[in-house]
């Protein structure tokens, strides 16, 4: 289910302190809206974390959705998410573009983002930090999810020269030397210049057959998620 999991608490912990669960899956689970997979993978999720997750109609934008209470029916349109509330979850889902998970055990604060080559252009994931500030998070951290590397992103070069103008980290070639474009290196400096620690959890999902791939598949291509909560 899981092609990644991680704990994360403050070291030391005070006693308020919250503990983050961050999760990326893997292929066992279809999340694409409207797949047959996509009802009991929601179920299965929430039968192995506990908790319920509010997710997002991304659009490849740089909108933040700010989860303040239980998620109900509606799914805002956007491509990032922060909450302050224990027991929900936030959720991206992905087939090659970034899925960047976003914590602050200490404040108690989440964030989950989906960057394609759109968003790391528009900077969706500095704004999800700021609003996460704006929640009361000082220190937060990174976990950097399964996506196409830069060695598989194969763009046109006028479409590489456009991304990287606006973020030169994800200037790339491809294995076979053709311009590419590196979205988890612009990703990466991102959040670096917003002083935010980041680890990368590597696995190219292009390359990967555990993992959804959209250049692989097609349209038929499931989703991944990552997955961010507070139990
Ligand atoms: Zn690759």
């Amino acid at each position: 289910m899981f092609a990644f999991r991680d704990t994360c608490t403050l070291d030391p912990a005070p006693a308020d302190a919250a503990r983050v669960e961050v999760a990326f899956t893997d292929a066992s689970l279809d999340l694409r809206e409207g797949s047959p997979g996509f009802e009991p993978g929601i179920a299965a999720l929430v039968e192995a974390t506990g908790v319920p997750f509010a997710r997002i109609d991304q659009v490849h934008g740089d909108d933040v959705h700010v989860v303040a209470a239980a998620p109900g029916a509606d799914v805002a349109v956007a491509d990032a998410l922060v909450t302050a509330q224990r027991g929900v979850g936030l959720m991206v889902r992905v087939a090659d573009c970034v899925p960047v998970l976003l914590a602050d055990p200490g404040a108690g604060v989440v964030g989950a983002a989906h960057a394609g080559r759109a968003g790391v252009a528009l900077g969706v994931i500095g704004r999800a930090v700021e609003r996460m500030r704006e929640l009361g998070a000082e220190q937060t951290r990174a976990w950097i999810g399964p996506h196409v590397c830069g060695r598989c992103y194969e763009v046109p070069a006028t479409l590489r020269d456009e991304v990287a103008a606006a973020v030169p980290e994800t200037r790339s070639e491809t294995s076979w030397g053709t311009p590419a474009l590196d979205l988890g290196a612009g990703v990466l400096a991102q959040l670096a210049a917003a002083d935010v620690p980041a680890v990368t959890v590597g696995r190219c999902t292009l390359e990967d057959e555990q993992l959804h791939s959209y250049r692989r598949d097609g349209g038929d291509a499931g989703r991944l998620a990552g997955l961010v909560w507070i139990p």
